[in-house]
């Protein structure tokens, strides 16, 4: 009885105990909630440029209707269509080609070089690739405008390389070429570099790393660098975000790595099957692979991204999001069950591709898989190959490096180029929140690290994630009405990036 007695006693002072710690954690959660918000920060206003759009547009389709199409056999690649584009820039863009230097590296990469007024300032350089995907076969009829049309319907330029990346280089060239009318001079040197082979992944030959080549021949090391990467992109969801913008700046890109794992058998005739054949055996490999991932970990950037888009959420919603800071290992375990949001906390493993005997009734004496990896920053292909024989349990496999890429260095974000790129983002979108994060695929920025530390993969071009998806892929086709913004924070960069101004 009394012990009921006590008990009930303590319940209701537990209860109310429980209670008051819950209206102090939801009050608490309250004040978080509304306290989490943007870091608020006049950035100024900017004087708009004057730009010809109508003649960009133009532009961006002439250079998709030409075909620079590479090949990681070089004798397939037709070099003449890159001639063509080369003499389509020079036609276009008669103020660079009277005033900037420009030098033809490897077949095709272009290297121009405006000097600037103050030697004493390192140089700083904005990349592009001439080069674009071919059409996969068999789907020239699915594009609702010819693959290299570059036709314009007034809402979107159709076409090869409208996305990745002729739209961007076009516009690099419109604002310098905007800028050089105007009579403005950069401080720093600018160099712009075009590489042919951005799309050969990982090629020991590529045209940007004989770029790099010849910076470092000449002593030159680079104060920035700004190539392709991420976008802005509108972020919409209703009752959570309203009428933001988040703009994608990638600060490294993982590593690609393709690895082929063999293991051999006797063979022999079908009729007399061993218990395990090779493809019996290399299936086991598969399936160490697959259930041993790398380990996953909540990288800065990570939590970085989440707690700006947290902080940008409408208040119901932000009364779940202020809670992203304590919420780490939670967030990281939901990430690795989602491939999507996995490859951005760990390395990835993707079996590719497996062979075994060339007949059905053959056993085969080899079989292997390729397996693709994508490293993350910090892993390395040393790092890959010993994961392989930790987590294989078959000791008798040979594993042969087919292709790699390291993965890139982090570049800072307190950088004085990093905060200028910020400023002109936010000037140009007030609504919206920088966010640094890690490339997935690879750009020919990487190669550039042994001159430059302050890498920066943007895009300014307003997309949305179905056109994103487009990219390398059916109906690629940029928005026109981004066109002008982007050539905006291209000559604004320019103007900025090459002074010794600080945001
Ligand atoms: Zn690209």
């Amino acid at each position: 009885m009394s012990k009921n007695k006590n008990g009930g006693f303590f319940m209701k002072k537990r209860t109310i105990a429980a209670l008051a710690g819950a209206g102090a954690l939801t009050a608490a959660n309250a004040v978080r909630a509304a306290m989490f918000v943007p870091e608020k920060k006049d950035w100024g206003t900017v004087e708009d440029e004057k730009i010809n759009v109508d003649k960009a547009l133009e532009h961006i389709s002439g250079a998709i209707q030409i075909k620079t199409i590479s090949n990681p056999d070089k004798s397939k690649v037709d070099f003449k269509e890159f001639e063509k584009f080369h003499k389509f820039l020079e036609e276009s863009y008669p103020l660079i080609h009277k005033t900037m230097k420009k030098e033809v590296v490897n077949e095709a990469s272009l290297m121009y070089y405006w000097k600037g007024t103050n030697p004493d300032l390192e140089p700083m350089a904005m990349l592009s690739h001439q080069d674009v995907v071919p059409i996969e076969e068999g789907t020239e009829d699915d594009w609702t405008h010819p693959a290299f049309s570059g036709y314009n319907d007034g809402e979107f330029i159709w076409g090869r390389g409208a996305l990745d990346m002729k739209n961007h280089l076009i516009c690099v060239m419109e604002a310098v070429e905007t800028l050089l009318e105007e009579g403005f001079q950069p401080e720093r040197d600018v160099y712009l570099c075009f590489g042919q082979d951005e799309e050969v992944v990982a090629s020991e030959e590529s045209g940007a790393r004989s770029m790099m080549e010849i910076f470092r021949q000449r002593g030159i090391h680079l104060d920035s660098i700004v190539d392709e990467g991420g976008a802005v992109l509108d972020l919409d969801i209703p009752g959570v975000i309203k009428g933001k913008k988040l703009i994608g700046v990638g600060i490294a890109e993982k590593g690609y790595t393709d690895v082929k794992i063999s293991v051999h058998s006797n063979g022999g005739h079908s009729s007399q099957p061993p218990k395990h054949s090779a493809i019996g055996k290399i299936a086991d490999v598969v399936k160490d692979l697959e259930n041993h991932q790398f380990k996953s970990e909540l990288m800065p950037f990570v939590s970085e991204l989440f707690s700006g888009i947290g902080r940008n959420c409408t208040y119901p919603a932000r009364l779940i999001t202020c809670n992203i800071p304590f919420m780490k290992p939670l967030i990281k375990q939901i990430m690795k069950q989602i491939p999507p949001a996995a490859c951005l906390v760990r390395t990835t493993t993707a079996v590719t591709m497996t062979e075994g005997s060339p007949a059905a009734n053959v056993l085969a004496q080899n079989a292997n898989i390729t397996v693709n990896f994508r490293q993350m920053p910090g892993t390395t292909v040393a790092d890959l190959e010993k994961h392989i024989r930790k987590v294989v349990r078959n000791k008798n496999i040979s594993i042969e490096i087919l292709k790699q890429k390291e993965a890139s260095k982090f570049s800072p974000t307190d950088s004085r180029p990093f905060r200028v790129m910020e400023k002109i983002c936010k000037q140009q979108n007030p609504d919206s929140f920088v966010a640094p994060y890690l490339v997935m695929g690879g750009t020919d920025a990487c190669y550039y690290e042994p001159v430059c530390e302050n890498i920066y993969r943007y895009s300014p071009f307003n997309v949305t994630v179905e056109e994103l998806r487009c990219t390398h892929n059916t109906n690629e086709r940029l928005p026109i009405k981004t066109v002008e913004e982007a050539i905006t924070f291209f000559m604004r960069w320019v103007r900025r990036a090459s002074s010794q101004e600080d945001a």
